[in-house]
């Protein structure tokens, strides 16, 4: 077994890798860029060497400084994870040369597999069906359009490198040919390197489904199954779930059988995936099914295998890379149960999926629910870091039963907090309740055509108020922090004027801005504190929200988080000229029963509008009161230490 070895990755990836590794006794050396120094997999891991800028082009891209990381600490060994170098041969060779092993297949194999166009001539080779089209060498505009006109639109344009959904293209019609073909291949150019292209039908209504397969030095290949992942937006896969609902025991039979055919025609080594989509949507024993691509290394998500299995692939890949043989023959592995998994990424669906950064605030997962497992490599107090892409963690749920799995991960999904960043998790969760997904009835255009419909979130609610009202409190405990402190803000948004009112306020409209919304919330005082409730339809519900403020100078930024949502509510800063302080008052009453902790001012004074006149303390709050208008204080009825009642005239003001 390798004794060490370097993880080239971040995120949930390296923190699962590191895991296994712990678990095989196996030492880590972790990396990372400047914006990851406070990173879960740095802390995780045994070491960690910092390899640059936080752009991934000046850090996890950069092979050689890797290369010479692992060198400088003894690793024996680079898992690259998935994304940034994990498909790159050149990488795999140059690791190789500097006499450390890659984990993951051999430069050649990642050479004929990794591009799409060259994976579909061997999967011709090895008799796996192809989606009909043209992979060849040819890109010139004249050839591309002859071919697109052979396979019939509309067609499909993808990046030979392409990888994520990127650099892919949906013609319709001929006369959009030149065009798309134009920027899929400056995409691909852009994101890839390399802008060459391939042209395919378009496979209708498909089911995603594919293979993971393992293999290993000694010429051994098995698969693990399958897994679905139709639920896909542009392209990209948002749930997972294994085994594929509805599988026919004759397909899983035929693509699995197949899967393997591929992996031994080139001496596969480690983990791979082997991709193809199902026409019509379902899974019948004659549904017609084509390879598209193969993914030459872990994939994201690989745990619903492991959990349908009980198999670790990552102890499964450090055993292979060390020259061991597969841990079981094909016959010993069996699944059994079903496992969904959803990526939960800081984007806002509301806002077309747009990234969320910045600091997260709160991060907590429910681990203890029963079936559930959470895989992040972020915490508490992390940010979302614009360099990086924005899957900040992923769930995974299994039971017995697909509804069973989907309704713990909903349940979960309800139990996350996230405070900060705006997540997908509302999206994830409607996903789950859909009709259609329930009933199985899916294809890769499901998320598409109902776009409007799963980003909903709830309504704002009455314990989105109560949420509101807590912060009330929040701000009043940090009465000490400062001078432009919460309790400031909060005593002149809240208390200010309550004294100044004829008879004791006790319910008042407010403006909040709700999501970049203003709203009228009313707050209601009672002696156990601040009751805030909203117009519109209350639902109630049993579970407790949960709030996180942020202060800024110029507001008050309150995170309320419950059921999986998350509602920013800023309260504008006080300004005392906005606000009709009840000019014609010529009383200060007690705001709220407590205590008069000062008394600023002696019978006779005369005092300037806003003058700060007493301080009644209740609730570990402080009140101050001010002056409403320029007077004379004609009486005082209090001293300092009196208990008052809410409503109690403390002082009387004469005109000056
Ligand atoms: P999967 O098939 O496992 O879903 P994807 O193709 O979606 O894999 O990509 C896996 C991960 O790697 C994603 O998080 C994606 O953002 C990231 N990724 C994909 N391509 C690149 C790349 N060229 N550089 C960096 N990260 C990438
Ligand atoms: P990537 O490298 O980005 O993962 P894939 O070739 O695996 O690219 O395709 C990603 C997804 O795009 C598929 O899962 C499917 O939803 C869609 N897709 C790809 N090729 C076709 C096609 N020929 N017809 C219809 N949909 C396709
Ligand atoms: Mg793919």
């Amino acid at each position: 077994m390798l004794k060490k070895i370097l993880i080239a990755n971040r995120g949930e990836i390296a923190c699962r890798i590191i895991r296994t590794a712990k678990k095989l006794g196996v030492a880590t050396v972790a990396v990372y860029s400047d914006a990851d120094a406070r990173a879960l997999h740095v802390e995780q891991a045994d070491e960690a060497v910092h390899i640059g800028p936080s752009p991934a082009t000046e850090s996890y891209l950069k092979g050689d400084v890797i290369i010479a990381a692992a060198k400088a600490t003894g690793a024996e060994g680079i898992h690259p994870g998935y994304g940034f170098l994990s498909e790159n041969d050149d990488f795999a060779d140059a690791v190789t040369k500097a006499g450390l092993k890659f984990i993951g297949p051999s430069a050649a194999a990642m050479r004929a597999l990794g591009g799409k166009a060259a994976a579909k001539e061997i999967a011709i080779k090895a008799g796996v069906p192809v989606v009909p089209g043209y992979q060849g060498e040819k890109q010139d505009a004249k050839t591309l359009s002859v071919e697109a006109k052979k396979i019939g639109y509309p067609v499909m344009i993808k990046a030979v490198a392409g990888g994520g959904g990127r650099g892919m293209r949906l013609v319709e019609r001929e006369a959009d040919l030149a065009e798309l073909l134009a920027s899929a291949q400056r995409e691909a150019a852009s994101a890839f390197g390399n802008a060459h292209v391939l042209l395919e039908k378009v496979v209708e209504r498909p089911r995603h489904i594919e293979v993971q397969v393992f293999g290993d030095a000694h010429g051994n290949v098995v698969h693990m199954f399958e897994r679905d992942c139709t639920l896909q937006r542009r392209n990209q896969k948002v749930i997972e779930e294994a085994p594929a609902p509805g599988m026919s025991p004759a397909l899983r039979e035929n693509m699995c059988a197949a899967a393997v055919k591929l992996a031994k025609h080139v001496g596969y080594e480690g983990a791979g995936t082997v991709e193809f989509l199902v026409e019509g949507g379902s899974l019948g024993s004659d549904a017609k099914w084509y390879f598209i691509e193969m993914n030459t290394r872990l994939q994201v998500e690989h745990p619903v295998t492991e959990e349908i299995t009980g198999l670790d692939l990552v102890e499964w890949q450090l055993r292979v890379a060390s020259g061991e043989k597969l841990p079981l023959a094909q016959s010993a592995i069996k699944m059994s149960g079903h496992a969904i998994e959803v990526r939960l990424c800081a984007e806002d669906p509301a806002k077309g999926f747009l990234p969320s950064v910045g600091r997260i605030y709160a991060f907590d997962a429910p681990a203890s629910l029963s079936g559930l497992r959470v895989e992040t490599g972020v915490a508490n107090d992390h940010s979302v870091s614009p360099f990086y892409d924005s899957m900040i963690a992923k769930l995974i749920t299994v039971a017995p039963f697909r509804l069973e799995a989907a309704d713990i991960m909903i349940e979960a999904l309800h139990r996350t907090t996230i405070a900060g960043p705006v997540t997908n998790q509302c999206f994830l969760a409607n996903l789950l309740e859909d009709e259609d997904i329930r009933k199985n009835r899916m294809d890769t255009g499901l998320i598409g055509r109902n776009l409007e419909r799963l980003s909903m979130r709830p309504e704002y609610s009455e314990e989105l108020a109560m949420g509101v009202g807590t912060f009330i409190e929040h701000l009043a405990d940090n009465a000490e922090e400062g001078t432009l402190n919460r309790s400031t803000t909060f005593r002149k948004l809240w208390y200010a004027r309550d004294g100044f009112q004829l008879g004791p306020p006790r319910t008042e409209l407010r403006i909040v801005v709700i999501n970049g919304e203003r709203t009228e919330v009313s707050i209601t005082w009672t002696e156990d504190g601040p009751r805030v409730s909203m117009p519109g339809d209350l639902p109630a519900t049993a579970r407790k929200s949960k709030c996180y403020s942020e202060h800024r100078p110029e507001a008050e930024r309150l995170l309320v988080v419950m059921d999986g949502a998350q509602w920013e509510i800023s309260l504008p800063t006080y300004d005392s000229s906005s606000i009709d302080d009840g000019a014609a008052s010529d009383t200060i009453r007690a705001p709220i029963n407590g205590r008069v902790a000062r008394v600023f001012v002696t019978e006779g004074d005369v005092v300037e509008k806003g003058q700060r006149i007493a301080v009644v303390e209740a609730m570990k709050m402080e009140h101050v009161l001010t002056a409403p208008r320029e007077g004379t204080i004609a009486k005082i009825s209090v001293k300092e230490g009196t208990q008052v009642n809410q409503g109690t005239v403390l002082v009387a003001l004469a005109e000056a």
